[in-house]
């Protein structure tokens, strides 16, 4: 009994069951005392309406009995008499049994309730005797019919009193049985009711107890769980589709919208719906630079101001790391497509300050429409695809709509895939030289070795058009090798002819840093041909330093300055971070970027930013070279600023070996701050 109890006070459950059970077992017993008061109260009915009958039966027939003495006494004939006779002693056969049972019945009953023993005085008792008078009467009657036919006037002498008993005695009395009778009736017909009544007013009180106590606090409970439920399935559902970090909708739900809109009918949605796909350019480094916690933070400040510019108009998801997809399926009237995009790229590409560090995302953005780039979401996102590849392929940080043509460009890039190693087997990848120059003394400083593809068909092609596809499949090293070796076998002709050139420029990209040993090799490449390392100089690309800062590439870094061979950091401006990089002592030279160098004399900005660029670099000790001057405006500026070096289209264009010779012997005899002859110039522009 005490375990039944702490265990009823430790387990609500089990509370509630027994609780439950003793509800349903409280109503089963009030249903079944109602059932046993009404089977009892029938069943009383019944025996009462059956003794009723008798009595009223003992009536009339005790009428019918005087009724018929005087019917045979009037009678005219003998076979009258003795017919109506024969119905005397059937009525008082009749008479006599149903009195007898009754009488037996009353006599039999206890006397102690109020009712036994009024009936019990009717039939045994003075001044009624009912008993005592009905079986007078039958004795009277049996007389009667046995005198009746041979002595009438004997016969007469009892229905007098048969008359007497009838009238007198035996209907007043079965009367006042049958109002006792009826009295017994109504008084239990009122219990019957009264206890009904009980039984009625308990069952509610006890379904008030049972709403009030159990299934009240149940239905609060189940209420609550249910809510709990709810909130546990949508925390689920939320998981499930979004992204823990950003909050953002996940790649989970972004194809199952994706598949969505695109297998609703066309006609059924005459709203075009916009795919974004965006990549921030420089995630990468701002994790290696800053640490993952902060590039976490950087990630979930992008989508909070891509959740913000999206707002209504659609859903912003995460696809993976720095990748996201934006789905507009409702943009309003007042609201381009592209001006959706420029919005985005305002927001996101603005300075961000994370605890404490400053830094800038650039990111690009794809564009497909649908359904006019496609009907399927495979389709969509492959046009998506294209469009952010054009766009980090013309400039990173901006957004490019998906274009039909970008099919062709995509599938030359991956022709050119296939073609880049017949390329370097047949030595279709060769050196054009860039030279540089001092301003001040007016000799030249340098010449920048870079690639030229001469394609079969296609004829020359630029950097730009293949470097990408050559470095996705991981062919930078063997064409930095086939390059240099032609640049140095050209280089040391120079040398040997007396022709200045100063340094060899060579591109480093992030693959040849990367390649153990490479640094080495090169180096004794440009031996081999008669060049020492002081004749060399390395460009690494900003982005190069920054998207590598991992002790590899700081080791190629200075394994070169070990070499004697000097650093510079070239397109210098267009990352970031790289005030980090550049007090590190692991460069020799800034080349500021042809951007900036761009109508320099007119645009204010570019004026205050190259002028930062040759302030910080000479108060950290480096050189500074700008590149790509094509107008002596330009120039002009950037010796008022205090730079010297130069290395653009203004001064010389990149050139062919042979042009490249020609063009340093005429400058080396007049050495002159100035742009190659006319005769130079129109032959090396078609390179
Ligand atoms: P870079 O190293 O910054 O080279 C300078 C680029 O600016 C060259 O483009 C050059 O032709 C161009 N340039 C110089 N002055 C002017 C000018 O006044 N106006 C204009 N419009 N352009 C000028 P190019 O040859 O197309 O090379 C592009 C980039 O490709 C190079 O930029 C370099 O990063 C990369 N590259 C070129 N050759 C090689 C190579 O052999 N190896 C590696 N790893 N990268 C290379
Ligand atoms: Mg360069
Ligand atoms: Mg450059």
């Amino acid at each position: 009994m005490n375990s039944l109890l702490s265990k009823i006070r430790r387990d609500p459950q089990f509370r509630i069951q027994i609780a439950y059970r003793t509800a349903l077992l409280s109503m089963m017993a009030l249903l079944w005392a109602s059932f046993l008061i009404l089977t009892f109260a029938m069943n009383r009915g019944q025996s009462e309406s059956a003794v009723f009958q008798d009595i009223a039966k003992q009536r009339m027939l005790s009428q019918r009995v005087v009724l018929l003495g005087q019917l045979a006494l009037r009678a005219t004939s003998d076979e009258q008499k003795s017919e109506i006779l024969v119905l005397m002693g059937e009525s008082l056969a009749e008479l006599k049994s149903a009195h007898t049972d009754l009488a037996k019945l009353i006599g039999s009953l206890d006397t102690k309730g109020a009712v036994a023993e009024t009936l019990h005085d009717v039939y045994f008792s003075n001044p009624t005797q009912l008993d005592l008078r009905m079986r007078s009467l039958v004795t009277n009657a049996n007389r009667f019919s046995t005198f009746l036919m041979n002595s009438p006037d004997v016969a007469v002498l009892y229905l007098g009193p048969m008359e007497e008993l009838a009238s007198s005695v035996i209907l007043p009395a079965l009367d006042r049985v049958i109002s006792i009778h009826n009295g017994v009736s109504q008084r239990s017909a009122a219990m019957t009711k009264y206890v009904h009544l009980a039984l009625l007013i308990l069952s509610l009180a006890l379904l008030i107890v049972i709403w009030r106590f159990l299934f009240k606090p149940l239905a609060a409970k189940i209420g609550m769980r249910t809510m709990q439920l709810q909130v546990a399935h949508d925390n689920l559902q939320y998981a499930v589709l979004h992204d823990s970090l950003t909050g953002l909708a996940n790649r989970e739900y972004a194809m199952t919208k994706l598949r969505s809109i695109t297998e609703s009918s066309v006609e059924e949605s005459p709203i075009k719906v916009a795919i974004f796909h965006l990549d921030l350019d420089n995630f990468k480094s701002v994790n290696d630079t800053y640490g993952h916690t902060n590039g976490d933070r950087l990630l979930e400040l992008v989508a909070n101001r891509m959740q913000a510019v999206v707002g209504n108009n659609g859903t912003a998801c995460r696809l993976n790391g720095d990748e996201f997809l934006i789905i507009l399926d409702t943009i309003s009237a007042s609201e381009t497509v592209s001006g959706i995009a420029g919005n985005l790229l305002c927001a996101l590409n603005k300075p961000t300050n994370i605890d404490g560090l400053f830094t800038q995302v650039q990111t690009s953005i794809g564009i497909a429409l649908f359904p006019d780039d496609g009907k399927t979401r495979k389709d969509l996102l492959v046009a998506a695809d294209l469009a952010l590849y054009e766009a980090k392929n013309t400039g990173k940080g901006t957004y490019k709509f998906f274009q039909p043509k970008m099919i062709i460009k995509y599938n030359q890039t991956k022709t050119l895939e296939q073609e880049i190693d017949r390329a370097i087997e047949e030595r279709q990848f060769q050196p054009v030289f860039q030279p540089q120059i001092n301003a001040t003394s007016g000799a030249i400083i340098g010449v920048e070795v870079l690639v030229r593809w001469h394609h079969p068909e296609r004829g020359i092609l630029l950097p730009a058009e293949f470097l990408d596809a050559a470095a996705s499949l991981g062919k930078m090293t063997q064409i930095t090798r086939l390059v240099l070796e032609q640049a140095f076998e050209t280089a040391a002709h120079w040398l040997e002819n007396g022709t200045e050139f100063g340094r060899i420029g060579i591109n480093f990209s992030n693959q040849d840093l990367l390649l153990h040993g490479f640094v080495d090799e090169i180096a004794a490449i440009a031996e081999a041909s008669g060049l020492t390392c002081e004749r060399l100089s390395a460009e690494i690309v900003e982005s190069v330093v920054i998207n590598n800062d991992d002790t590899q590439c700081m080791a190629a870094l200075m394994r070169l300055r070990e070499l004697g061979i000097k650093v510079e950091i070239d397109d210098f401006g267009t990352g970031f971070a790289t005030m980090v990089h550049l007090n590190r002592k692991l460069f020799d030279r800034v080349k500021i970027d042809r951007q900036f160098i761009t109508n320099l004399d007119q645009s204010e900005r570019n004026l205050i930013i190259v002028d930062s660029i040759i302030r910080l670099s000479t108060a950290l000790g480096l050189s500074v070279i700008a590149e790509g001057m094509e107008r002596q405006e330009e120039i002009d500026t950037l010796l008022e600023l205090g730079c010297v070096e130069f290395q653009g289209n203004a001064i010389a264009p990149p050139m062919p070996a042979n042009i490249a010779g020609k063009w340093l012997k005429a400058h080396n005899k007049t050495p002159l701050l100035g742009r190659p002859s006319n005769e130079t110039a129109t032959a090396s522009t078609t390179h």
